[in-house]
């Protein structure tokens, strides 16, 4: 048995930062991370619910701190992860979508995507790689990416665009990062409940188009993010780099 040892899901001693944390599967993945053991820097615009996020973390014992930072602000990225760093793990999770015909997308909606979804990736993934090899230290990079980064759909140009720009980019920096020991991968949520897709689940025929494309049967739940997040995060993983892990109920299997 001594030649097996148990996987190890543990984070103690290791930094994360996590960027969109202040709600939403930023959130889960922030107190993922701080229940597995690490501390846990949460990054996003919104102060009080980053505060309040905290707060829970620390007083379930976890570690944590937060920061306000707008992501798409490259050289406050730098600053953070200059100044903060090195963190070992990244969650790339900040990102929005402006669902909409392709004629009625405006050049500010494809520039406000982009920066969000995909620049402010770049940004961080940058700046951690740079402050993890300057440390000689290993790393994960995960992103938060989508099924969309792997699939087509109606009112999504943009959206879709920027996630399998995602995918790229994390194939590219799995080929960079490796023998710096910095692994990079994405994670690929189908439908989940959040501020982001409330909206578009009020109404009932998208609702019911969406549930009838997942093999089981539902939408899914901020929690079920948590173990990916971790499992991508830890030593648990250590093989693996450049991949996608599909959480996305069958969507893609179709
Ligand atoms: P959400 O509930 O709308 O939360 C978005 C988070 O991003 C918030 O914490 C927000 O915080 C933060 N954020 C937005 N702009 C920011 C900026 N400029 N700088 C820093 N933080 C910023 O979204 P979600 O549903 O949890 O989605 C999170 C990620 O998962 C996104 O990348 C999304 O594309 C992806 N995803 C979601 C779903 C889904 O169905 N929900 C499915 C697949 C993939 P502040 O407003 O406080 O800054």
């Amino acid at each position: 048995m001594s030649s097996f040892p148990a996987p190890n899901f543990r984070l103690d001693g290791k930094k994360a930062l996590v960027t969109g944390a202040s709600r939403g599967i930023g959130l889960a993945a922030a107190v993922a991370l701080a229940q597995a053991g690490a501390h846990v820097t949460l990054a996003a615009r919104s102060k009080d619910e980053l505060a309040a996020a905290c707060k829970d973390i620390t007083a379930s014992g976890g570690h944590a701190d937060f920061v306000v930072l707008d992501v798409t602000d490259s050289a406050a990225v730098d600053h953070l992860i200059t100044n903060q760093g090195p963190f070992h793990v990244l969650v790339n999770n900040a990102g929005m979508n402006r669902p909409k015909p392709l004629v009625e997308v405006t050049n500010e909606d494809l520039d406000d995507i982009f920066d969000l979804n995909v620049k402010s990736v770049f940004y961080a993934s940058r700046a951690v790689a740079k402050s993890l090899i300057a440390a000689k230290q290993p790393g994960s990079i995960i992103t938060i990416s989508s099924q969309m980064g792997h699939v087509g759909a109606s009112n999504r140009t943009v959206y879709c665009a920027s996630k399998h720009a995602l995918e790229g980019m994390t194939k590219a920096l799995s080929w960079e990062l490796g023998q710096k020991n910095i692994r990079v991968n994405t994670i690929c949520p189908t439908f989940i409940e959040t501020a982001l897709t409330k909206g578009m689940f009020e109404d009932p025929t998208f609702k019911a188009s969406v549930v009838s494309k997942i093999a089981l049967g539902r939408v899914g739940h901020v929690n079920e993010v948590m173990g990916s997040v971790v499992f991508l995060a830890s030593d648990a993983s250590s093989l693996i780099t450049g991949s996608a892990l599909m959480l996305d109920g069958g969507w893609t299997a179709a």
